[in-house]
């Protein structure tokens, strides 16, 4: 058997929901310094168990294996050697169910590169940012705001999260926090299967841009020379919305052609 490639410590594991997750992870050896928004690998042995609530593997891991997926750092960028994840199980996965099995205590492995171009960092600092999120999907803006909220005042920031009910909304408290100390922070939150205590907004992401609710409560214009568009989470809605912006004059961002509309797909 080779020696182990762990090098980080579980420092704290907090279930949110029995499928979701946040992952507190010292490494060995700090990081080199990385922009809010980019993502790195963890990774555990097909030899470690799976959480109780998962479903059997279909397709048995080798143990030896180090099975390694890619994860959006939620903290803030100041923090080289404390990491934190937001994580949800998918229950007949390979490394999710493992990852739900941890306690604190435990080893675990975290790449030494943390890479991505989905950062907040290249946007110039007096335009506005509005960050769409569907469940895990927040954790790279978790990130912005610990990191850049307080040093871009002149930028007006929002989030919308958009989720089927109440519970599923994470980070709901801190979230809610931010948008009553911070002039520049507006938290819009949005549910399809809310229930009478809900007295939010109840539609799809793509519909309240469409009502001006960006405009009407966070002073934001949909305007690809004044504001950056970030994308997160289910590809479904990622598709929907960026399909609509792309209507309204924005483009995609990539490394070789700067536009307004960042894109971060995974599943959450
Ligand atoms: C850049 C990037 C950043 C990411 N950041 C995060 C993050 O911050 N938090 C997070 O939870 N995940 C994140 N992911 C997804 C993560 O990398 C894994 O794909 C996910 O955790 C599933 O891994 P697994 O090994 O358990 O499942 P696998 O064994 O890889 O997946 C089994 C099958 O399920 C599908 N699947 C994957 N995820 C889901 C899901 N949630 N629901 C339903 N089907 C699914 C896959 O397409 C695959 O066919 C990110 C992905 C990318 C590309």
């Amino acid at each position: 058997m080779e020696e182990s490639k762990y090098n980080a410590t579980v420092v704290g594991k907090i279930l949110l929901r029995p499928d979701i997750m946040t992952l507190r992870l010292d490494t060995d050896e700090p990081r080199e310094k990385f922009n809010a928004g980019q993502y790195t690998l963890l990774g555990l042995y097909g030899r470690e168990e799976r959480s109780p609530n998962s479903t059997p593997e279909t397709d048995p891991v080798e143990p030896d294996k180090l099975i390694q997926r890619p994860y959006s750092i939620a903290s803030a960028t100041n923090q080289l050697e404390q990491f934190e994840f937001y994580i949800s199980q998918v229950k007949s996965g390979q490394l999710t169910p493992r990852l739900f099995n941890l306690q604190p205590g435990e080893r675990i492995f975290v790449s030494k590169r943390i890479v991505g171009v989905f950062k907040l960092a290249e946007t110039p600092l007096n335009q506005d940012v509005v960050m769409v999120a569907t469940g895990t999907g927040l954790a790279p803006y978790l990130s912005f705001l610990r990191s850049y909220l307080v040093d871009r005042p002149e930028s007006k920031m929002a989030i919308i999260q958009g989720a089927a009910k109440q519970w599923d909304l994470g980070y709901y408290s801190e979230l809610t926090f931010l948008d009553s100390t911070f002039e520049n922070f507006t938290y819009i939150p949005t549910l399809t299967e809310a229930d009478s205590t809900w007295n939010g907004h109840e539609m799809w992401i793509e519909e309240m841009l469409e009502k001006n609710v960006l405009k009407d409560e966070a002073d934001i214009d949909i305007d690809p020379g004044k504001t950056h568009f970030f994308l997160s989470g289910n590809p479904k809605m990622v598709e929907k919305v960026s399909g609509w912006l792309l209507k309204k004059d924005y483009s995609k961002h990539t490394r070789k052609q700067p536009g307004a509309l960042h894109v971060e797909e995974f599943w959450s």
